[in-house]
């Protein structure tokens, strides 16, 4: 017999995936079955030490409710919002762990995610916080903060994006390069998506975007971005999931070292040389086989973990 979890999964999952069109034919999941039980704030396993939370939980207080799964801590006012993206929240942690290839990070601490219900409340915090202009939601310091709006529940990768930066966060505390927050978010979520629709008999392969060529930010300007630059949001986005794509198809134990050793803040330079050495010579060798690559559109036949 199917478990419960699972039938919810399914149906939240094609909820977030596939469209408005095809919402006639899914059940909704019963939130009086499978809501996520709530919790008193008193009562949680964990607080966020994150200021922006307590900020958070400022905006009319007596809204907030509570709950917590295995690696996640939600505050929330619905019910029925926050269920669905418990599953997702999960379903993405698992996704992420396993590209990553390794064991969740030691200890048992759990990363919280705020959702807010309304657009005034939302306005209210986003002037504190600093919004994610691609994605639309605020995440700082392993803290997740969304208005569950159409743009989450529509479709597209978008909450798979901001859980691979909450997973990230855990793996590398310290942080990572932006380019490479960003890159790796896009292309992890991309590719959870393609994987679970073709799972589903969709024809599905994930949509990798292609830049072009005169667009392109040169490599060493991108690594030197803190943040993605307001007048090139969509090619900063693109060019590093291009990127981290390139880098992980060209050899994926190469990757997962390389990208350990811009965790511990090495410079690219050093990092590509010592994990890429036999593959690109210099920085300059890797861009232009990179620009290429960037800017070649692979339309629907590009592979999840293949180069084209
Ligand atoms: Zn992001």
């Amino acid at each position: 017999m199917l478990s419960l979890a699972k039938i919810v999964l399914g149906a939240v999952m094609l909820l977030g995936f596939v469209g408005p069109a095809s919402l006639a034919q899914v059940p909704m999941p019963s939130p009086g079955l499978n809501a996520l039980p709530e919790v008193e704030f008193s009562r949680l396993s964990q607080r966020d030490p994150n200021p922006l939370g307590q900020k958070a939980l400022a905006i009319h207080p007596e809204q907030w409710k509570h709950a917590e799964t295995e690696h996640f801590v939600y505050h929330f006012s619905d019910p029925f919002t926050v269920t669905p993206v418990s599953v997702e929240a999960e379903f993405h942690y698992r996704v992420v762990a396993k590209a990553l290839q390794r064991e969740q990070p030691a200890g048992d601490t759990k990363s919280h995610i705020y959702i807010f219900q309304t657009a005034t409340d939302w306005k209210q915090f986003q002037s504190i916080g600093r919004l994610e202009p691609w994605t639309g939601g605020i995440h700082s310091q392993g803290s997740l903060f969304i208005q569950r709006s159409p743009g989450f529940t529509a479709g597209g990768n978008l909450l798979g994006h901001e859980i691979a930066h909450l997973v990230m966060h855990r793996y590398y505390p310290d942080g990572i390069p932006c380019w490479l927050d960003e890159g790796f978010a896009q292309y992890v979520s991309k590719g959870a998506r393609a994987s679970y629709l073709r799972a589903r008999n969709y024809i599905a392969k994930p949509q990798s975007r292609a830049v072009d060529e005169e667009k392109l930010i040169p490599l060493a300007e991108l690594m030197a971005m803190t943040s993605p630059p307001n007048d090139r949001v969509k090619t900063f986005y693109d060019e590093s999931e291009r990127l981290v794509r390139f880098l992980a198809s060209s050899d994926k134990a190469s990757f997962l070292t390389f990208l350990d050793a811009l965790g511990r803040h090495q410079p690219f330079e050093t990092a590509l040389l010592q994990n890429y050495g036999t593959k690109f010579l210099t920085a300059a060798a890797l861009e232009e086989k990179f620009r290429e690559y960037a800017s070649k559109e692979f339309g629907t036949s590009l592979q999840e973990s293949g180069g084209g």
